[in-house]
């Protein structure tokens, strides 16, 4: 006797506009599906799918219907696309657990297409069931590859199988005996491309309740990132249908399941490789192939192009704010004036009253005081004149001992009397020294 318990969540991630992910879960059959293509394409297929893929299910609850189903899912989705022009070229990744009875026994039966993932969570240890059925997985398995570099590859999201995209689809199928405490965790890319196995499984051992496990996850995905739609099927044996026995995935797998890349018959099937994003017929020719991969190196170099543009907006708001901290410093040093300080006529550097954080600086105490200028100009040194340097307010302060001396007794001058005329440019506004 085998019972499950189950939990979902997904969320359109912090990048795209709509979610075009979708979950299900049922008593016995639990599925994840990430739709691809244009416009509204993405979503109708993943619905498309989930739909034909419970109906088939549900008329044949075994390991082959399961199969089955996904073959049907497939026909039913690119059915739909040759009939809509619009929806031509979409497709939907799909993996799907099962609870199934076979051979008088309970049976976990798993399936995938595409490069959403299942794993499971046995004894605190995340295993990967299904394989990436990508260019870049493929690379991996030819040895082009490493799996740490397919991990980050321009390619990865560029699939080799998906549903809806051909006539007929090579469906991967696995057998697995249900044991309690086990966990499965089906998700789409979303969640894969921002977590890695130990966060996931640091997650699947911490928090027991699926639901929240669930959350967890697209929440944690969202953090790292959140660069596709993100949605997560958590899983729970409660009672297993032998508790002694563990078998180990990959073995039951080598026994069950058709290698990648064959038919169900056991046929090879020649991979078609397609874009996920793309939205015209499939399968793709050689040159929609191309397309899709300087697409990709488009993509790639766009997202460095941010990088240096946010670059270079910095260097430029760094360069405009010093330009103007210079011009302030510039207008406010290159000005001087005479004022009355103490009685004593004394030359400072700045703006009269100062500007903005910048306060006058004494440069030059004359000895010069009020008694020995013309008394009509008190007023404007007490207020302050302004001269355009030291020197020009030297003389300025000159010529009014000059012209005082002039006035007092004219006989006794050995210099030529410059006439000043009253200063025009004064203040009284502003902060004092
Ligand atoms: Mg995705």
């Amino acid at each position: 006797m085998t019972l499950l318990r189950s939990g979902s969540a997904t969320d359109t991630g912090l990048v795209r506009s709509v979610n075009q992910d979708l979950a299900v879960e049922t008593p016995t059959l639990f599925a994840v599906a990430d739709g691809m293509g244009g416009h509204a394409g993405g979503e109708v297929a993943a619905r498309l799918a989930v739909d034909a893929l419970a109906a088939a299910f549900g008329r044949q609850p075994t390991g082959a219907g399961l199969s089955e189903a996904v073959t049907e899912a497939n026909t039913v989705v690119w059915q739909h696309s040759q009939d809509n022009p619009d929806l031509r070229g979409m497709g939907t990744t799909l993996t799907a657990v099962a609870l199934v009875h076979e051979n008088g026994k309970d049976v976990l039966a798993l399936v995938n297409v595409g490069d959403s993932r299942s794993y499971r969570f046995h004894e605190g240890a995340v295993t990967q069931i299904t394989t990436d059925h990508s260019l870049a997985e493929e690379m991996v398995r030819s040895g082009e590859l490493t799996s740490a570099e397919a991990a980050v590859h321009p390619h990865r999201h560029i699939l080799t199988r998906a549903l809806g995209v051909s006539s007929d689809v090579a469906v991967d199928l696995w057998r697995i005996q249900p044991v309690r405490g086990d966990r499965y965790l089906l998700c789409s890319d979303g969640l894969t491309n921002e977590l890695d196995s130990a966060q996931m499984g640091e997650v699947l051992s911490s928090v027991n309740d699926p639901e929240r496990a669930a959350e967890l996850l697209v929440q944690a995905a969202r953090t790292h990132g959140g660069s596709d739609n993100i949605t997560v099927v958590v899983v729970d044996v409660v009672v297993g249908e032998d508790d002694d026995a563990a078998p180990v995935v990959a073995a039951v797998n080598a026994d069950f399941a058709p290698m990648p890349g064959t038919a169900d018959d056991g046929s090879a099937v020649a991979p078609e490789v397609y874009p996920e994003s793309v939205a015209e017929a499939a399968p793709p020719s050689r040159g929609e192939r191309r397309r899709a991969k300087r697409r990709e190196r488009r993509i790639a170099r766009g997202r460095r192009l941010i990088t240096f543009r946010t670059l270079l907006f910095i260097i430029l708001v760094g360069a405009v704010v010093a330009g103007a901290l210079y011009a302030v410093r510039w207008y406010d040093t290159n000005s001087y004036f005479v004022r009355v300080t103490n009685n004593e006529l004394v030359i400072y550097q700045g703006r009269i009253g100062g500007f903005l954080w910048y306060h006058p600086v004494e440069v030059d105490r004359t000895g010069v005081t009020t008694a020995d200028v013309p008394a009509p100009y008190v007023d404007a040194l007490n207020a302050g004149v302004e001269e355009t340097s030291p020197a020009a307010a030297r003389a300025y302060v000159s010529n009014l001992v000059n012209d005082k001396a002039s006035q007092q007794n004219p006989a006794t001058l050995t210099t030529p009397t410059t006439v000043i005329p009253p200063p025009v440019t004064t203040t009284t506004k502003g902060k004092g020294t």
